[in-house]
């Protein structure tokens, strides 16, 4: 009897997610990696913070447009190229997800965010010729990319960029390597990308902070274990001119910043590439079409900020959602689950 209700504790410890992770101390590193600095808070071997920071920087040798030794470098150098290591799981993955989000998020669009300067800091709005001329190079259905030789192709004048993508997929695969190592217990940030292991040490979510994109102080915090939160926002990278705004995340339709009436996107989800891209591809869609994707899917949640300032969330966040004292008076819609027809991820 006894051994029955030592198993249902078993199972409830089981079920509420998150146990503790135990006495181990916290060990902290802070480094600049894929254009933006990264700090870990890991509960477990010290050591371990190493063998993490060598597993992004491996797949940024791979993937940096910039090096001239990346292999995305050479591809774009040259139309042909393989991608090594994990390299290739997130070509493919990343190409999924421009499928997924019908082109809203396109690999192939750097050309056009290079043509605005996002690249160097020497902003500029570039003329509608010259954005035509761009665009005819970006689509990404034309990159052809090999999963059993890992070789990627793409046309003349076309170059591709992981970037939108690779800090999540980085996360994840971080949060992977601590996990079969041990950890049990961790916190990722990756440049505003978050990706966490576990619960904190004490049993209890993290809480993540959505910053207010009108003032940067937090407006929502998330109890979040074990998934990714990331954010895309108008008011992280932008420049001013003539009086209007423009930011880093382009619309592919146009070659122009996306405005689609939301100031930013949160992701929460399992996978933190499928949160970074979507991230990015929601804030193109707009909160209607983004509303709709959620619909027909089953591996995220989202957190919505028009700009009005209005919030939506999906069903999905109700439970561990709150608002920071600052920001009690926000306008709050949960968007409900539709009765289900047919749904395919
Ligand atoms: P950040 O990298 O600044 O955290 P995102 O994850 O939203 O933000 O990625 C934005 C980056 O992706 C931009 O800096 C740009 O290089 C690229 N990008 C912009 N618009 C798109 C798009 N529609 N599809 C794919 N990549 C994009
Ligand atoms: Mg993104």
């Amino acid at each position: 009897m006894r051994r029955f209700w030592f198993l249902v504790f078993l199972a409830l410890c089981m079920l509420a997610g998150c146990t503790g992770a135990g006495t181990d101390q916290p060990q902290t590193t802070s480094f600049f990696a894929m254009d933006t600095v990264m700090d870990f808070t890991i509960y477990g071997d010290e050591s371990l913070l190493a063998g993490a920071e060598a597993l992004i920087s491996d797949l940024e040798d791979a993937v940096s447009v910039t090096d001239e030794n990346s292999e995305v470098y050479a591809i774009n150098q040259i139309g042909e190229g393989a991608l090594t290591g994990s390299a290739g799981e997130l070509m493919q993955s990343a190409l999924a997800m421009c499928r997924r989000t019908g082109g809203a998020l396109d690999i192939s669009i750097y050309p056009v965010v290079r043509a605005w300067g996002f690249t160097t800091g020497s902003y500029q709005v570039p003329g509608e010729d010259a954005i035509g001329e761009l665009l005819d190079h970006v689509d990404y259905t034309k990159i052809q990319y090999n999963d059993e030789t890992g070789v990627v192709s793409v046309p003349d004048d076309m170059k591709i960029d992981l970037g939108s993508v690779a800090k999540g997929f980085a996360g994840s695969q971080t949060a992977q390597y601590l996990r079969e190592n041990g950890v049990d217990s961790a916190l990722l940030n990756l440049g505003g990308n978050v990706q966490t292991v576990g619960c904190k040490p004490d049993g209890t979510p993290w809480k993540i902070a959505v910053k207010d994109p009108n003032g940067g102080t937090p407006m929502i915090v998330l109890s979040i274990q074990d998934q990714a939160v990331v954010t895309s926002g108008g008011y992280e990278r932008y420049f001013e001119q003539d009086g209007n705004t423009y930011w880093h995340i382009m619309d592919p339709a146009t070659g122009r910043p996306a405005e689609s009436g939301l100031l930013s996107v949160t992701v929460v989800g399992d996978d933190g590439l499928v949160c970074d891209g979507l991230s990015t591809a929601l804030f193109v869609m707009g909160l209607e079409k983004a509303a709709a994707l959620w619909q027909k899917s089953n591996d995220f949640e989202a957190v919505f900020v028009t700009t009005e300032g209005d919030i939506y969330i999906t069903a999905g966040l109700e439970n561990s959602f709150a608002l920071t004292e600052e920001h009690q008076g926000a306008f709050v819609r949960v968007i409900e689950r539709l009765p289900k027809e047919s749904s395919d991820k």
